[in-house]
């Protein structure tokens, strides 16, 4: 059985430099060289591109609904499975499966079946765990959530979802000026869950209080959160000056415009920024008209907007596009974007000793991009899951 590979072609691209002219080694799932190239040895298996294609690290999305028709929370695991296969095709090898504010039954239902899944992986994008979306949300930025079902933060309701998901919940999106807020992301805090700042009204003070209870996180940085008013700062200034804190963006052109694109890549640094796509379940599937936490939503021009009042719903967006956009807004360097898609939210899960970069020792989770970044092949665990 075949369990060496060889990629040769592409430029390599490593957490602080990219190489040319190399092979990239794998064995048993993991990588095992970078050297210059050589003849092959006998029994291993070469997969060779062309020299202006590129080798990332899959990436890593950490807000995600759904995508080709299915949605986290249908709460089956048909629906996983077709989300986790259909994100193979962007190059992302592993997500949070991300909820949305909904009845406790409901969240219950759906966590206990993103655990049923997590016990049996395919080959699909691997779960890395849950970013609850709400509920404990301001109903002021509710965004497209379900506003009847927001609730103040509540430690005892979170730990019964935690104990219904096997304790897959890593990241859970909060409102820090809601009523006991502070306890609540002090719990998470204890328990290794990320805090994170999102559909909050938080003034620049209540937003660094939220920081300085523990918050670490920002959930679609700008969306649904108190802006930069010159006069009256808001939660995204608390987040723009705080380095401990990791800020979501969704780079589609639409969620957030170029040019501010630009200027928080410039404050934060790409240390501090994650790229995510918060799609929902029309992503892949083309225009009209589709569902998101209940309520109808109408694809068209690569924007998804709530059918009743044209709020922004989620996205299309694809990791591979939003690398992309990215690249070209900014104009920010290889090494930098690849910190925004895979190793800051490998080092967020804490996983990066493992995940998030092309590094000797590390499982083999990559993507073979052409000059055009669409993927051309993406590999989990040294085996080609999507392409050729
Ligand atoms: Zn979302």
């Amino acid at each position: 059985m075949i369990n060496e590979l060889i990629i040769r072609g592409p430029a390599v691209h490593g957490e602080a430099e990219s190489w040319a002219g190399v092979d990239l080694h794998i064995s048993e799932g993991r990588i095992k060289a970078i050297a210059p190239q050589a003849s092959l040895p006998k029994n291993i298996e070469l997969l060779e591109f062309p020299e202006n294609y590129h080798l990332i690290p899959g990436m890593i999305d950490m807000h995600i609904h759904g995508a080709d028709h299915a949605d986290v929370m249908d709460a089956s695991l048909d629906a996983l499975n077709s989300i986790s296969q259909a994100l193979l095709k962007e190059g992302t090898t592993g997500f949070l499966a991300t909820t949305m504010t909904d009845t406790s039954e409901k969240l219950t239902q759906v966590l206990s079946c993103v655990k049923n899944f997590m016990q049996q992986p395919g080959s699909g994008a691997e779960i890395l765990g849950v970013h609850l979306e709400g509920p404990f949300i301001s109903p002021n930025k509710i965004g497209a959530q379900r506003e009847d079902a927001v609730h103040i933060p509540d430690i005892k309701l979170f730990d019964q979802w935690q104990k219904a998901s096997g304790n897959a919940v890593k990241l859970v999106t909060l409102a820090p000026e809601l009523n006991h807020a502070k306890s609540f992301i002090e719990h998470l805090v204890k328990g290794g869950v990320i805090a994170s700042l999102g559909h909050s009204n938080a003034s620049f003070n209540e937003a660094k209080m939220g920081i300085e209870a523990g918050i670490r996180h920002a959930t679609h940085l700008y969306n649904a959160m108190s802006g930069l008013q010159h006069h009256e700062p808001g939660a995204a200034l608390a987040i723009l000056l705080d380095e401990r804190v990791l800020a979501e963006l969704i780079v589609d052109g639409v969620h957030v415009h170029p040019e501010m694109i630009k200027f928080t890549l410039q404050v934060k640094g790409s240390q501090h920024l994650v790229l995510v796509t918060d799609a929902m379940r029309a992503k892949c599937c083309g225009e009209g008209e589709f569902e998101l936490g209940g309520q109808p939503v109408i694809v068209k021009n690569g924007e998804a907007r709530l059918k009743h009042n044209g709020k922004l719903a989620g996205s299309v967006l694809k990791m591979n596009q939003a690398l992309k956009n990215m690249l070209q807004f900014s104009h920010c360097t290889m090494q930098d974007v690849l910190k925004m898609v895979s190793s800051n939210p490998a080092k967020a899960l804490k996983i990066f000793d493992q995940k998030g970069s092309i590094a000797v020792g590390k499982i083999a989770d990559l993507v073979v991009l052409n000059e055009h970044y669409q993927v051309v092949a993406t590999l989990r665990q040294g085996k080609v899951v999507y392409g050729f």
